[in-house]
């Protein structure tokens, strides 16, 4: 690995991967002990590691042009703090985790939505575990790379994007139940079928993500008490209806339709009817951008495009307020329908958007 070369002056032990990622469908549902249908991307990011003889870490980051070096004793902040929290989530779970060198780089775009956050934790996880020959089942692991991100990086994130990173699989959506972790590999095959999942990063400035995010939640929280139910995955449709304030009963709607919305695409993805899982994505976007209120306006005219352009459906992907749209194309439409954007955006003067079609790939990995 060229980048460890340039490091450390030497090849490195073993080189590990893990990917960014999208959720096909089901947003907002996680803390509400829903349903989620990640996908792993074909981006990901990249770690190549040799062990040292000392409980100590040297890293390097070619996207961050930064060398950091640390011991147990500190407490490591920035891009490090991913690293770092790593190392320390599997000594708190009482790992000998060995002391390493490591070089780090990925073509997952940092801070797009895409999750390159879990894929530098769930690489660097991978690594130190086989490095150390840890008995870690990878079942276990998702949840240890989340409570690295929460409580060593100190940002709140469910445990999907842990999950889509460490578990995916080639050709497959992970349908993940976020109150039981179960999971199961649900057929993904886009290209198979003459299909293409379009990437459209809005860059669309991020506005009040934080402060909105724990708004909704703490709606949803509150639904739930006020209907007595331990989450709103418990809720029904017409229990949601009776709920006295407005607003509210517009949040919960939105996840308790949304749960369905993942379940029946489970349904299609499992008997091969990928085209028509388009009008669930289309519905779902409906339902962030009037029930949930969580789009802006370059996203919603992402969607609009994409869908006018000939997509089978398109909607928002990721907490809101900005981030990727995902648009189910035919392959060979890809670009016209990314032109389409490009062109509705630069009627509406927005920041020009940029696009990849995305192949459902593999979880983490030694290369
Ligand atoms: P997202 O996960 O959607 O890309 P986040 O804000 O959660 O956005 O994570 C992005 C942050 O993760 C970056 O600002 C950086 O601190 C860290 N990061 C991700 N990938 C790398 C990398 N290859 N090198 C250094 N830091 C990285
Ligand atoms: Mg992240």
């Amino acid at each position: 690995m060229k980048q460890f070369v340039t490091a450390f002056g030497a090849e490195p032990e073993g080189v590990w991967a893990a990917p960014g990622r999208v959720n096909l469908i089901g947003e907002h549902t996680d803390y509400n002990d829903g349903f989620v249908l990640p996908f792993a991307l074909p981006h990901r990011t990249v770690v190549g590691a040799s062990r040292l003889d000392s409980p100590r870490w040297t890293v390097w980051s070619e996207q961050a042009d930064e060398q950091i070096d640390f011991d147990l004793s500190e407490r490591v902040t920035g891009w490090g703090a991913y690293v770092a929290g790593v190392v320390w989530v599997l000594r708190e779970a009482g790992f000998d985790v060995p002391g390493a060198q490591m070089a780090i780089t990925s073509d997952v775009p940092l801070g797009a939505g895409l999750s390159s956050s879990a894929a530098l934790e769930s690489a660097v996880l991978t690594a130190l575990v086989d490095l150390g020959g840890l008995d870690l089942p990878v079942d276990e692991r998702p949840a240890l790379a989340q409570k690295a991100e929460n409580e060593y990086a100190g940002m709140p994130c469910g445990i999907m994007d842990q999950s889509a990173s460490i578990r995916c699989r080639a050709g497959h959506a992970l349908f993940l139940d976020c109150r039981s972790l179960d999971v199961e590999h649900i057929p993904f095959d886009v290209a198979t079928d003459g299909l293409a999942v379009l990437v459209i990063d809005t860059r669309a400035p991020h506005r009040h993500v934080t402060g909105e995010y724990a708004k909704r939640r703490e709606t949803c929280e509150e639904a739930a008490r006020v209907l007595g139910v331990p989450a709103l995955r418990d809720a029904t449709l017409s229990s949601v209806s009776s709920l006295p304030d407005e607003v509210m009963r517009r949040r919960a709607r939105h996840v308790v339709t949304e749960d369905q919305r993942v379940l029946d695409t489970v349904e299609l993805l499992r008997s091969g009817r990928i085209r028509e899982i388009g009008p669930l994505m289309t519905a779902s976007h409906a339902s962030m951008r009037d029930d949930f209120e969580i789009t802006v306006p370059e996203v919603d005219t992402a969607v609009e495009a994409a869908l006018s352009a000939g997509a089978y459906g398109a909607r928002m992907t990721g907490g809101g307020f900005g981030g990727c749209v995902l648009a189910l194309v035919d392959a060979d439409a890809a670009p016209t329908v990314a032109d389409a954007v490009v062109a509705a955006y630069r009627a509406k003067g927005f920041t020009p958007p940029e696009s990849f079609s995305a192949i459902p790939s593999g979880g983490a990995t030694r290369l």
